[in-house]
């Protein structure tokens, strides 16, 4: 029997969910671009501005700022075992699920989590950063900046001048954050960040752009890079061997450097995404994007509460790209959300772990942080939940949105 698929022709919905969002259409141009040689000195030049790209949407002078080829997932990965060393000790301030990814993986890394566990919900405070940093006397504090699950931010601003004072390296994950709320590499001391794509920066998940300062160079240089001694040219420390070698930032940024020492093969398509990416970034202007994310974030709130729901977590905390509203009493969760898309074409979310069902999360990411598109998804979601009979005062949603945009 032969196999007669149809061509893919998926739905064109409106991810107002915690991403992937919408894809800007200059960017999926861009991915149609054809498929050149990773060595073409057509391919190198856009990888070289790609660096130089995203130094302007990392916020850092950092030399080594390049891509890793996956979703965000894989920077993390990469940052962390080049980073971690089997003992060392890692502190890693827990608001969500990201920062149980981030334990998972230091400790497969043969690391030791030191963990700083607040309620769901919550940040964690630059003292208690340096009171576990006393105690454990780590070599990494591992945070996450915007968790999406939690639909919280942790402020880091303070805590890279403390990393700074006692000699210990920060990552930070800033995969939904980056290009939609403010992220100071330099300013805020941070050593290595990470992001990907397909949040607040409008593009598909599968390229993770990452950045690392001299000092987290000096460490990742300093470790061995070729287990099995094979000569890869590969400049050897003395430290203990890199586990991988698809995510060993020696070997990506040697294969990112003028030397182009042969690596893997970049992802053509998805360098062509990130770079178009970060160019849309830097032509609106970083600050112009934030203000952007910022706008749309405080007209959905406005338009929730409007409608009588309730906003999940801080207002002081709360990350502007995603907000969380806890599901009334008496109201189906998944059907809301299942009616979201039949009716409407609009993806919203749950919550993961103790949030699970409890709260929605409705996203405005990238080419979605715009008024019409928040708009739209208010007046939907009054059109449900007054179906699924919660009283709320119809129009006043959209009203309350229209006015806080401005
Ligand atoms: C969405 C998200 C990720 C996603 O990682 P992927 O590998 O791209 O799925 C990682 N970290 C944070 C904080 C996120 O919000």
């Amino acid at each position: 029997m032969t196999l007669s698929f149809s061509q893919i022709d998926p739905p064109s919905r409106l991810l107002m969910g915690a991403g992937p969002a919408n894809v800007h259409p200059r960017i999926l141009r861009a991915m149609a671009a054809d498929v050149i040689g990773q060595m073409d000195p057509e391919m190198t030049a856009y990888m070289d501005e790609t660096m130089a790209l995203y130094r302007e949407v990392f916020r850092t002078k950092n030399k080594q700022t390049l891509l890793v080829n996956g979703s965000a997932r894989s920077a993390i990965e990469a940052a962390l075992v080049s980073l971690v060393t089997p003992g060392m000790k890692v502190v890693i301030p827990r608001i969500g699920r990201f920062g149980l990814l981030l334990t998972e993986i230091v400790s497969r890394c043969g690391g030791v989590p030191c963990t700083i566990d607040v309620e769901w919900g919550q940040v964690v405070r630059p003292e208690q950063v340096e009171a576990a940093i006393i105690e454990h006397r780590p070599g990494l504090v591992a945070a996450v900046h915007g968790d999406t699950s939690t639909t919280t931010a942790q402020p880091l601003a303070d805590i890279g001048a403390i990393c700074r004072r006692h000699d210990v390296l920060f990552y930070v994950d800033a995969t939904a954050t980056l290009g939609g709320m403010e992220f100071e590499t330099d300013a805020w001391g941070i050593d290595v960040a990470t992001a990907g794509l397909q949040k607040c920066l409008g593009g598909p998940p599968g390229s993770a752009p990452i950045t690392l300062s001299d000092r987290a160079v000096a460490a990742v240089l300093a470790r061995r890079h070729d287990e099995a001694g094979i000569a890869t040219g590969q400049p050897q420390g003395e430290g203990p061997v890199i586990h991988s070698n698809y995510f060993d930032l020696a070997m990506l940024m040697n294969y990112w450097s003028p030397a182009r020492m042969n690596h893997h093969t970049e992802a053509t398509s998805m360098l062509y995404a990130s770079r178009e990416a970060a160019r849309i970034v830097v032509e609106e202007g970083v600050a112009a994007r934030v203000e952007r994310h910022t706008r749309a974030g405080r007209a959905m709130v406005a338009g929730l509460r409007a409608m009588g729901l309730q906003i999940y977590g801080d207002d002081a905390t709360r990350m502007s790209n995603v907000t969380g509203v806890w599901v009334p009493e008496g109201v189906d969760n998944a059907r809301v959300r299942e009616q979201m898309r039949q009716d409407f074409e609009i993806e919203i979310v749950s919550s993961f772990g103790p949030l699970t069902g409890k709260i929605w999360r409705i996203g405005a990411m990238g080419v979605n942080a715009q008024k019409h598109k928040v708009l739209l998804t208010l007046g939907a979601f009054e059109a449900v939940l007054a179906g699924e009979g919660f009283k709320l005062p119809r129009g006043a949603g959209v009203d309350a949105a229209r006015e806080a945009w401005g």
